[in-house]
């Protein structure tokens, strides 16, 4: 998506739309997924809408500074990266079930 916002202002929007993921993420949390608030809306569909604007912002850097390809290699690799994540989260909770066992 071609932009005419220079690279410091692209960079401000993206803070901004990472601090709206982080509060649409946190009343996930707080709330529910799907806890629906007056004048917000339904939270997993605001924490949608926050990362595609996310998605929106990295597409007009990309446009002008990197490409996609580059985010999509990144992504992927974060795919792994998360995998790894998850197996640490299983041997952490089996060691704290040990532990508890005495
Ligand atoms: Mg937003």
């Amino acid at each position: 998506m071609r932009s005419n916002l220079t690279r410091e202002e692209l960079l401000i929007v993206l803070i901004e739309e990472c601090g709206e993921v982080i509060q649409a993420a946190t009343k996930c949390l707080r709330f529910g997924f799907g806890h629906e608030e007056p004048g917000y809306g339904i939270n997993h569909v605001q924490l949608a809408k926050e990362l595609g604007d996310i998605l929106g912002v990295a597409d007009g850097l990309a446009d002008q500074f990197f490409s996609m390809r580059d985010i999509d290699a990144m992504m992927k690799n974060r795919a792994g990266k998360l995998a790894k994540v998850e197996q640490m989260n299983s041997t952490v909770q089996e060691r704290n079930r040990v532990a508890l066992r005495g």
